[in-house]
């Protein structure tokens, strides 16, 4: 199979279970499972639907150097969000001139870092999408290549918490970005727009997105000159087992569309479509409590390995991994903090779960293993890459003396 017709979606049933038991009894769990093949493929096959497009990588959904190198390698320019993800994408090889950077509500460090970084790369783009921002950036004498982010007004997406679009804290206001871009021509080499409008677009939000995009594309011709119009990331993944994947092709057809009046090559900066169904969380089931309601499964991952359940609302798929064929029952599975808030699934149809038993949480790719916290004196879970019938530690497991390491040490103990 090519890996431009590779699957558009990759559920937990397709993962190996044997290779996932093995895993889990080599490394231990917590563990997260990431596979680099699968990511490449759906790189490729972003790619390829988006032939006429610049396509990157946002890091942020996944800043693993392993995960950064991967599509790089595989031809990806990295977006990064933060001076912090330009400094990791570099220790993953990534050249500076392959890099954008994207400046919100930046810190003096973080703009100083970018800075810096230009003057020895002129190639470097950097986003700014406050007026203030662009004046930092005049202070610092950088007046290299710039991308005004726009803010189109329109918000779309899975949870009113990632719909930007719609949240003014991101981007110029759409009404002033005409006069602002004028001005910035006098003190910057502006080439570009840039819009994020949302995260988790899928076929039925197409048409919001149409008309976000739609609004950005139009600014875009009327400022005109530029070199590029960015639309940001935002292509959904199916993260329950009956719901359909992102219609690439019906994408593309709409992206292609939108911006047919625009003299300006395309950019996207995908983050989840790329990484997410990559992933699997695997976790081991330590408790068992029969009540009459539900099946409560207590497992040994919680919130703070994969806060995406409590933080979003987020449905994750679980499988049990040692027992796919036994009968369902309702199940509510959580971890081992005490915060109610620490649970992956509640009452939902799993394969009858017995202590021992190894289970999976899918999709956890993107936005999983970076959303990772120490907090209740939890060590963060280690990370196994696999590729073809390869495997490496790329992030170790951490101790307790990892939990105390930035601390001072306490008066009176040795
Ligand atoms: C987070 C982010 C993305 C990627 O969003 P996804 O929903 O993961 O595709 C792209 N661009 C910018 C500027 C971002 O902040």
């Amino acid at each position: 199979m090519s890996l431009t017709a590779s699957p558009a979606v990759r559920r937990l049933a397709d993962w190996d279970d044997d290779r996932l038991q093995r895993l889990a009894d080599e490394y231990g769990t917590p563990l997260y499972v990431t596979d680099h093949d699968r990511i490449r493929e759906n790189f490729v096959r972003f790619e390829a639907a988006f032939d006429f497009a610049h396509v990157m990588y946002a890091a942020k959904a996944n800043t693993g150097r392993a995960v950064i190198r991967t599509l790089y390698d595989a031809g990806a320019d990295v977006e990064c969000a933060a001076a912090g993800e330009l400094h990791r994408a570099l220790a993953a090889g990534v050249a500076a001139e392959d890099l954008q950077y994207t400046a919100v509500n930046p810190p003096d460090g973080d703009l100083d870092y970018a800075v810096d970084l230009w003057a020895d790369t002129p190639e470097l783009t950097v986003t700014a999408g406050a007026e203030m921002t662009l004046d930092r950036l005049a202070e610092r004498g950088f007046d290299g290549r710039l991308a005004l982010r726009v803010n189109p007004g329109i918000g779309t997406g899975h949870h009113e918490k990632v719909a930007t679009g719609k949240d003014a804290k991101f981007g110029l206001p759409y009404d002033e970005v005409e006069r602002v871009a004028e001005a910035a021509r006098e003190r910057f080499d502006l080439v570009g727009l840039h819009a994020h409008v949302g995260s988790g677009v899928l076929a039925d939000d197409l048409e919001d997105h149409r008309r976000a995009l739609r609004k950005v594309a139009d600014l875009a011709e009327r400022v005109g000159g530029l070199e590029f119009l960015d639309l940001g990331g935002g292509f959904g993944v199916p993260y329950r087992p009956d719901a359909d994947p992102l219609d690439l092709e019906a994408a593309a057809a709409m992206i292609r569309e939108v911006t047919a009046g625009v003299d300006a090559t395309v950019a996207l900066e995908p983050g989840r479509y790329l990484v997410a169904d990559a992933g699997a969380l695997l976790t081991r089931v330590n408790t068992i409590k029969q009540t009459p309601g539900t099946r409560v499964v207590g497992v040994d991952a919680g919130l703070t390995d994969m806060i995406r359940p409590a933080m979003f609302d987020a449905y994750h798929h679980v499988r049990n991994v040692t027992g796919p064929d036994r009968e369902p029952v309702a199940s509510s599975v959580g971890g081992p903090l005490c915060t109610s808030a620490d649970v992956f699934c509640t009452d939902r149809p799993i394969p009858r779960p017995e202590a021992g038993d190894l289970l999976a949480v899918g999709n956890v790719g993107a936005y999983g293993i970076d959303l990772a916290s120490q907090f209740h004196s939890q060590p963060r879970p280690a990370e196994v890459a696999i590729e073809g019938d390869d495997e490496r530690v790329t992030r170790r497991r951490e101790t307790f003396d990892d939990l105390t390491r930035l601390e001072d040490e306490a008066p009176g103990v040795e």
